[in-house]
């Protein structure tokens, strides 16, 4: 396989067992060994790649930061991996608020790319600083301020895509052109959608974080026939994106941070309710055991040392905007008067954002096995090893 891949000109290209190892895992628990990685310098290299796959009968796995978290980014055969070469933030349009950027464009870099302009990528997964367009796009990446931006199928405008058959396709909202106007693939899918429109009309599309599976409810003519916004959440399985443009929104001028505090999880989910008609620009949710991982990893760091927080077994982070921060702590207090909390404080600046990687670290930390773990199966969940039962 690497010497075919080498063969169709590609350079970047390593079957050694220290590469193959590296890339057997991402954030998940899987460990899948692929055949070869490939890092494409160019969309050709990319299409070369997939051509020779083809050819061949190997699966592909496309891959950015790899942050995965249910082995999306990890495959037998061969792995492609943007985020090397094929990384920039092409350009920044402030007018439209839309950005174009190649698949590997890390989402702190597009934001950055446009902060000038008071604008940012909305959707933030807590691995916005390693996490690609790309694989965002793959997973239909939401994050805590998915609230107030939406999922990154709402922030998509077009895709540059390359099909397994090798079709490049420029999906994007077709409208009154209709699927058709795609090419062929384009007209395989209006059949589709032809055929079982009761079916995803009453059965996709029915909430908003339903983001597992194929979104089929976006080929809809009602939803503007929106080729690009469906293949968000196939994790490359229908496409490789070789670009994209994607919307951008403006920034907050100034933010405060509402924690409130509940007895438990279930409480604080009751609570949100009440609390949606603030029109928080974030809002999540974090139970004991997170706040515990990370006091355990990072407390000691003074960098990270963290504010008190409210009385409580379990919080609610809700971030509110304002034209100033005397503005958006104010809409934070407003929000703590009908959040029915146990107790409750206002951060903003430094403070704030360490609260915040409480959620960024500590999903990661949590997710981890501890060097010292045992090594009898379901040790996470038992105190005592089934032998001395
Ligand atoms: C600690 C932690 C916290 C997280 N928090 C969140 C969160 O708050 N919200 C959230 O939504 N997710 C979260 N995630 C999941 C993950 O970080 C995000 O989904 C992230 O956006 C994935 O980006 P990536 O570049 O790492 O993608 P990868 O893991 O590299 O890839 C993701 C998927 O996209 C596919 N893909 C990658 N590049 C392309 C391409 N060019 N063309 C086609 N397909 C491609 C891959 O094959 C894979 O299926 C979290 C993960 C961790 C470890």
């Amino acid at each position: 396989m690497a010497g075919a891949l080498r063969a169709a000109g590609l350079t970047g290209v390593d079957d050694s067992v220290r590469r193959r190892a590296e890339y057997s895992s991402d954030a998940s628990n899987y460990r899948v060994v692929p055949t070869v990685v490939a890092f494409p310098r160019h969309v050709d290299e990319a299409a070369a790649a997939l051509a020779v796959a083809r050819e061949l009968g190997v699966p592909v796995t496309c891959r950015g930061g790899g942050t995965s978290i249910a082995g999306n980014a990890v495959g037998t055969g061969l792995v492609l991996d943007f985020s090397r070469h094929l990384n920039r933030v092409l350009a920044v349009d402030p007018q439209a608020r839309t950005a174009v950027v190649e698949p590997g464009a890390i989402l702190d870099d597009i934001t950055a790319a446009a902060a000038g302009h008071g604008l940012r990528f909305g959707p933030d997964p807590s691995t916005h600083a390693r996490a690609s367009i790309g694989g965002s796009i793959g997973n239909n990446a939401c994050g805590s301020r998915a609230l107030r931006y939406g999922r990154t199928a709402d922030n998509v405008v077009s895709l540059d895509v390359l099909t397994a058959s090798g079709e490049r396709l420029a999906a994007r909202r077709f409208g009154r052109d209709g699927l058709a106007a795609a090419g062929p693939a384009g007209v395989a899918l209006d059949a589709l959608v032809a055929d079982r429109l009761s079916l995803i009309r009453t059965e996709f599309g029915r909430f908003t974080r339903q983001v597992s599976g194929y979104s089929l409810e976006h080929l809809l003519p009602e939803y503007g026939a929106d080729l690009a916004k469906f293949l968000v959440g196939t994790e490359g399985t229908l496409g490789l994106v070789a670009g994209a443009t994607v919307r951008l929104v403006a920034s907050p001028k100034a933010v405060a941070l509402a924690v409130l505090g509940y007895p438990g999880m279930p409480e604080a989910a009751d609570a949100v309710p009440g609390l949606l008609p603030h029109r928080p620009v974030a809002l999540e949710g974090m139970d004991a055991r997170l706040v515990q991982v990370f006091r355990a990893r990072r407390g000691a760091d003074p960098r990270t040392a963290m504010p008190g927080l409210p009385r409580g077994q379990a919080w609610l982070f809700a971030e509110t905007e304002g034209e100033t921060e005397a503005e958006a702590r104010a809409a934070a207090e407003r929000l703590i008067a009908d959040g029915g909390a146990l107790d409750a404080t206002v951060v903003t600046g430094a403070p704030a954002r360490v609260l915040w990687r409480i959620r960024e670290d500590g999903a990661g930390l949590g997710g981890r096995t501890p060097a010292d773990a045992p090594a009898w199966p379901g040790w996470e969940d038992a105190a005592v090893p089934p032998s001395a039962r």
